[in-house]
């Protein structure tokens, strides 16, 4: 992964969506320096960070843009807080109103590691994600379970539409 001087063959924008304190800052944390903090601060406007991965044999310059909760393909709840999965189909429409008819999204259930809080069971959220034609994950930004696995998911996917 990620030898800095290659050159790119594709870049791809990603946008984390979703209640506030879900985890979206500490996904993609995670993802982008494989780092993790339990007491991060709350996020200020728009922020993006960048990586380069290797996706059949084409070197993938992911964009990864985590936002404050205003803004408009990762929509994330919190498995642990009801109100923030009840929350997503208007984060849906947010996203889709935005974006081409491209996108590509997954839906997250964030804090896997939390199972004894857990409150969205994961079949609620499989059904629902089924049913708007969304890829579904549960993922730990603590645990680093599943996030790289997330990404992937859509990155490759939108590999396979645009190549
Ligand atoms: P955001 O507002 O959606 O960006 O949420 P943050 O990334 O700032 O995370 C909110 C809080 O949840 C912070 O205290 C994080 O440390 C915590 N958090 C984020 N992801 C996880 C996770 O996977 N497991 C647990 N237990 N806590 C998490
Ligand atoms: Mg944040």
């Amino acid at each position: 992964y990620g030898d800095p001087s290659q050159k790119i063959d594709y870049v791809f924008k990603v946008v984390l969506i979703g209640d506030s304190a879900v985890g979206k800052s500490q996904i993609l944390a995670r993802f982008a320096r494989n780092e993790f903090s339990l007491d991060s601060k709350a996020t200020i406007g728009v922020e993006f960070q960048t990586r380069t991965l290797v996706i059949q044999h084409k070197s993938i310059k992911a964009q990864i843009w985590d936002t404050a909760g205003q803004e408009r393909s990762n929509a994330v709840y919190d498995i642990t807080k009801r109100q923030t999965f009840d929350h997503i189909p208007r984060w849906l429409e947010e996203l889709r109103s935005h974006a081409d008819k491209n996108i590509v999204i997954i839906l997250i259930g964030n804090k896997c590691d939390l199972e004894n809080q857990r409150v969205v069971p994961t079949e609620d959220a499989k059904e629902f994600a089924q049913k708007e034609g969304l890829f579904f994950l549960e993922t730990s930004a603590l645990e680093a379970t599943n996030v790289e696995n997330a990404f992937l998911t859509v990155l490759k996917e939108i590999f396979n539409i645009v190549k």
